[in-house]
């Protein structure tokens, strides 16, 4: 890691792009919700031999944490579940490239949704942290985020240092100390709760 030198760090987990159709904007409301969402999370084939080691823990360890993650994410409101006939498909692609959600739309409505998780970013292999954050943000991309505010998705107002609360930047921003694992958001913040209708009323 380039800043090794330094007790703490900054680190970005990989930025994520806008990939296939346009974002549905808000007038088009997601069918499926984030207080009761199902997932389907698979390896794809691809990535080199240390990348192909790597994935099948990765994934384990992923699905494991997962829907605990969601629930603490969500400030309990939202459960979520592994299925293999899932609400969307998440899969983790072992090469480098950047993490996206793909949505097609045919009249108005979503047909399908597709995350793809890319496992390395740059000459970097991302940690179980980087790619729980990852997952957590391309999901809020379901319902997040438009509108003022908002560019490309995201929440325009990046902050400058960690923070473990705001998922929908990009770059996200993860804390490393040196010889431990980075330390990533974790939950959403009640703006993007809202957005994903799941406001505490
Ligand atoms: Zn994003």
């Amino acid at each position: 890691m380039k800043a090794a030198a330094l007790a703490l760090a900054l680190i970005f987990a990989s930025s994520c792009g806008v990939i296939g159709s346009l974002r549905p904007g808000p007038t088009i409301a997601p069918l499926i919700s984030a207080a009761f969402l199902s997932v389907h999370l698979f390896i794809g084939d691809q990535g080199d031999a240390q990348e192909r080691a790597r994935i099948p823990e990765l994934r384990d360890a992923i699905a494991a944490a997962l829907p605990d993650a969601w629930a603490t994410a969500t400030a309990g409101r939202g459960q979520l579940s592994l299925r293999t006939d899932g609400d969307i498909d998440v899969e983790l692609d072992g090469t480098n490239g950047t993490s996206a959600l793909t949505q097609h739309s045919s009249g108005g409505r979503v047909t399908s949704r597709r995350i793809a998780v890319h496992t390395i970013d740059g000459s970097r292999r991302l940690t179980v942290p980087e790619l729980m954050a990852t997952v957590l943000h391309e999901l809020g991309h379901i319902w997040c985020c438009f509108g003022p505010g908002t560019k490309d998705g995201h929440w325009a107002d990046t902050p400058a240092d960690f923070s473990s609360v705001g998922l929908m930047y990009s770059p996200m921003t993860c804390r490393v100390s040196k010889g431990s694992d980075p330390v990533c958001p974790t939950v959403f913040s009640e703006r993007e709760l809202a957005e994903m209708r799941l406001s505490g009323l």
